[in-house]
């Protein structure tokens, strides 16, 4: 397949692999382009996570016109971030395996278009205004945040938290038991 519209600009941010498509040759063509960038390369995404082990995010954007001539980008997206389960606070890697279908507009005012004859369903659909420099990146980081989970936890944790490793349970039955323990440090 021929190099649609992708280019690389190195000296523009030397630590970020940007990718940028043309939407208009895209949805003209009906054409896919794809590619696996660094997850270290998404900062917006790992700033707040603890330290990345080394992976790839693969992602594809496809260019789709629709019987009413309306544009669209088909995004797809696979990335494993690691976060910290919030309970045992141990590293949880998150599987995010997304697609979203984005309508193209032509212009800022068009994206929220109230007086528009989309049906309800269209009212879901997230809107974007062409370019023919869109940064592909900037969409494949959003659809990896939003695939995140608000508060992040293992279904069974590993291991139990340190704290709680290290409380030698006593004979003594005054002692709180280990579960008042656990607990203890749910509330917190
Ligand atoms: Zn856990």
């Amino acid at each position: 397949m021929e190099p649609l519209g992708r280019a690389e600009t190195p000296n523009e941010n030397p630590s970020r692999d940007v990718s940028y498509v043309d939407t208009y040759v895209l949805t003209r063509t009906g054409h896919e382009v794809s590619g696996q960038t660094p997850i270290s390369s998404f900062e917006r995404l790992i700033e707040d996570l603890p330290e990345q082990p080394a992976s790839q995010v693969s992602w594809s954007v496809k260019g789709e016109i629709d019987p009413h001539g309306r544009h669209f980008l088909r995004l797809s997206v696979q990335a494993v971030p690691v976060l910290e389960c919030q309970r045992c606070l141990q590293p949880l890697p998150w599987p995010v395996d997304a697609e979203n279908r984005l309508r193209i507009v032509k212009s800022e005012a068009d994206l929220d278009d109230e007086g528009s004859q989309d049906t309800e369903a269209e009212d879901m659909v997230e809107r974007i205004v062409g370019s023919p420099r869109l940064d592909v990146l900037e969409l494949v980081e959003d659809e990896i945040i939003l695939g995140l989970p608000y508060v992040p936890k293992h279904d069974v944790c590993p291991s139990l938290p340190e704290a709680l490793a290290t409380q030698e349970p006593e004979p003594d039955e005054a002692e709180p038991s280990p579960f008042a323990v656990l607990n203890q440090l749910k509330k917190d």
